[in-house]
């Protein structure tokens, strides 16, 4: 049989001429015009001033970071349900993370989980969009503008996805995207941070090229790392744009494939199709087991491996990282909803590669497991 991985990307579209066109020109550093055509039409898809491209997501939240030069006595309320990169930002820049819960059903975290963590030294929060739902980020912006408070989005998962009538990487003081293979844009590695505000593009386009100093060539003001996207990467990137409206559609018809095929799957959390301020996207096919099966996800995705078919365990909350607590950090911290969900939340193939064939034996191969 053959396998079905968790992720199969698609680059059919002008990847292969662009890239090629990167090559006979012998541009294939960051210096080639790929950059800047990437960066100049994701920054216009967007209704940005800036769009900085870096060597991938987690290198856009370090730079994004570092452009508001925080200090230890700054907390950045960040939800636990997330990837590590984020936390790590904040730590590296010195700043105090404040984690919160999430939403069972949304994944994301609600407003109200997020304003009660405001204190009087919050300066900043991150909001991540989570699975393929954005946060529901208008009570959250509208508090912070009273307050003086910096938002950060980190729309990886979300690119191409509105919130309400805004596209995610539009919301934030602060945005970025991954290029990662699974993300709805790839580079293979790569990130993006966008942005308006004329400081944090100087200092993020600074902070990916070792912040040499513009006027003396390896002389530095202020550390900065070698975050660069190479023209090869910005020529993927840019064809991979030019296919986004075909990958969101794509995706959303992968989602309702799989939503009619689970309907009646027992004792399973489908996600959910879509909220009041917008649509799911689906990222990933996130399902979460309900107490009525007596199986974790560790279990269905070990039955699902001995079929060949991939999975994913959700994410690990940042308050319960082993490395963290090594650092005297959240030690105490019980944040349920996030808990719950690292247990018995898994996804199953939904890349965009993916056949309906292969959707659907997927669909039957997990209704029959969950039915054993
Ligand atoms: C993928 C992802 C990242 C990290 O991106 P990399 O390109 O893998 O470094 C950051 N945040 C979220 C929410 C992600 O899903």
């Amino acid at each position: 049989m053959k396998p079905i991985p968790v992720n199969v990307p698609k680059l059919d579209g002008n990847e292969v001429k662009y890239l090629k066109e990167a090559i006979e020109s012998g541009w294939i550093s960051s210096e080639g015009p790929f950059v800047n055509k990437f960066e100049q039409q994701c920054a216009e898809r967007h209704g940005r001033k800036y769009a900085i491209a870096v060597s991938s997501g987690t290198a856009a939240l370090k730079c994004s970071i570092d452009a508001l030069d925080l200090s230890a006595k700054d907390e950045v309320i960040i939800p636990s349900f997330t990837i590590i990169s984020c936390v790590t930002a904040v730590l590296e820049s010195g700043a105090t993370p404040i984690l919160v819960d999430c939403d069972p059903k949304t994944f994301n975290s609600s407003p109200e989980q997020i304003i009660s963590a405001i204190t009087p030294r919050t300066k900043a929060i991150m909001l991540v969009h989570i699975y393929g739902l954005p946060v529901d980020a208008d009570p959250v912006l509208q508090i912070a503008k009273e307050r003086d408070i910096i938002v950060i989005e980190d729309a990886a998962e979300t690119i191409g996805l509105k919130y309400k009538n805004r596209p995610c990487g539009s919301i934030g003081d602060v945005s970025t995207f991954s290029f990662y293979p699974n993300k709805h844009i790839t580079t293979g590695e790569g990130g993006m941070v966008l942005t308006d505000d004329d400081q944090i593009a100087e200092r993020c386009i600074g902070a990916r090229n070792l912040c040499f100093n513009k006027s003396r060539r390896f002389r530095h003001d202020r550390i900065g790392w070698n975050f660069r996207m190479t023209n090869i990467q910005a020529a993927i990137g840019l064809a991979q744009l030019e296919s986004l409206d075909q990958t969101i559609s794509r995706k959303h018809w992968i989602g309702k494939q799989y939503n009619k095929l689970l309907e009646n799957c027992p004792c399973v959390q489908l996600p959910l199709p879509e909220t009041y301020y917008a649509k799911n996207i689906y990222w990933v096919y996130p399902l979460v087991l309900k107490n009525c099966s007596s199986m974790n996800a560790t279990d269905v995705m070990a039955k699902l491996d001995a079929l060949k078919i991939g999975t994913r365990p959700f994410f690990y909350p940042m308050h319960k990282q082993p490395v963290f607590h090594k650092m005297g950090l959240f030690n105490n911290q019980s944040l349920k909803n996030s808990e719950q969900l690292a247990e018995k939340g898994f996804y199953i193939p939904a890349g965009i590669g993916i056949s309906e064939e292969e959707i659907q034996k997927v669909a039957k191969s997990l209704i029959e497991i969950l039915n054993s």
